[in-house]
């Protein structure tokens, strides 16, 4: 039997501005990391998320590095971060020689748990120890519960960084995740819900702050007209000709959150009944983009696991893969301090994400969903 086509997770979707934006850039010669395209695409990127500032970079992991820097962590600084997330959201506290603390997340939206993030922040403060930053991660398409987070860190003096990589399109009270924060951050790597193959974006209502990440990531040239540097930077800006794809992507924004929203609504129609079968939340302070629909399979209920769907899913050339694993698990970062952790190691072991794209036909989602149904066998005899 001939293999069927295979089913990414969440493969790049491309519209019908884009490659003429290339070509614009092409044409006008602008093959470089700087031009007109980085700067409309910056200011229409500001506009849309509604934040003051934004400095386009090579990806979402140099955003957050230079969020960091500017946030003043240094070596031996403890810097709170989600425990459940990708590695991207820690390894540029390490860069700056900080200190990972973990936090767990809660139930409502699988993101950060204030109570926990306030019992950190709180027995650090009694002993005299000042934390320098708090990296909030916006997982899977769903903004965390910003206004606690927000109220301790002002509270605590903690600089707040948002990692909104996987957040676009989504709201928190009606306002875009990322603007919440000292500064913010979002990726277009290739398979985030809009793309430039790869390239990401630091956000700020602080003009200086978005001054100095310009700088410091254009290698801190100083105003000169030779090359003066009188600090350590970084070539992390964003070419012109990918900015022009960013362009084109962004004014399809809103209908990948709408086309992904429907996939999830298909998925959760289709399998929502199965037992043991449940889906992320979508929790009441705003919009879930469902940049990736996660769903949790608790093995006594419904008589399998994630990983022999994953599986079953695999067989039929379907790309599934389970949850982020839980920093604290990881080798690279066991040795760091967690607060909390259970409910992110719960999640990791039920928890599996199924393919997503915005340009998925009805009849991928079909195939999905039949290869998930067939590997549950509860689900067989109640349906
Ligand atoms: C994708 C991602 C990043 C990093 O973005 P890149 O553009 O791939 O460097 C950071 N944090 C999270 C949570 C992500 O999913």
């Amino acid at each position: 039997m001939a293999v069927a086509p295979r089913i990414y997770l969440s493969p790049p979707h491309i519209g019908s501005d884009e490659l003429s934006l290339v070509m614009e850039a092409f044409e006008t010669n602008w093959v470089a990391p700087v031009g007109p395209h980085v700067d409309a695409f910056e200011r229409e990127f500001a506009a849309h998320v509604g934040s003051g500032h934004a400095v386009a970079v090579s990806s979402g992991t140099a955003a957050l590095h230079l969020a960091l820097r500017l946030a003043g962590v240094e070596r031996g600084d403890e810097v709170l971060v989600s425990d459940l997330t990708f590695c991207a959201s820690v390894n540029p506290i390490l860069y700056e020689g900080g200190v990972p603390v973990f936090v767990d997340s809660e139930r409502v939206s699988w993101n950060l748990d204030p109570n926990l993030v306030e019992d950190a922040l709180r027995t650090r403060s009694s002993t005299g120890r000042q934390v320098k930053a708090l990296v909030a991660v916006h997982l899977y398409g769903q903004s965390a519960d910003l206004d606690p987070l927000v109220e301790l860190c002002e509270r605590y003096g903690v600089t707040l960084v948002e990692d909104a990589a996987e957040a676009l399109g989504a709201t928190y009270k009606g306002r875009s995740p990322g603007v919440f924060g000292t500064s913010g951050i979002f990726s277009f790597n290739g398979n985030k819900i809009i793309t430039t193959s790869g390239g990401g974006m630091l956000v700020t209502d602080d003009e200086a702050l978005a001054a100095h990440a310009r700088k410091l990531a254009t290698q801190a040239r100083d105003e000169a007209p030779h090359y003066e540097h009188s600090e350590v930077g970084f070539n992390y800006r964003m070419s012109n000709v990918l900015a022009g794809i960013g362009r084109g992507q962004l004014r399809q924004l809103e209908d990948r959150v709408q086309a992904r929203r429907r996939i999830f609504e298909t998925y959760r129609r289709e399998l929502g009944e199965l037992p043991g079968v449940e889906f992320m939340p979508e929790a009441p302070w705003g919009r879930h983009t469902r940049w990736l629909t996660c769903l949790t399979i608790d093995p006594e209920a419904a008589g399998t696991d994630r990983e022999e769907v994953r599986l079953a899913l695999e067989a039929d050339n379907v790309e599934a893969r389970p949850l982020w694993k839980p920093m604290h698990l990881q080798p690279a970062y066991s040795k760091y301090e967690t607060v909390g952790g259970s409910v992110g190691e719960e999640l990791f072991r039920v928890g599996l994400c199924l393919p997503s794209g915005s340009a998925m036909t009805d009849t991928d989602v079909v195939r999905v969903v039949e290869t998930v149904r067939s590997a549950v066998p509860a689900g067989m005899s109640s349906l």
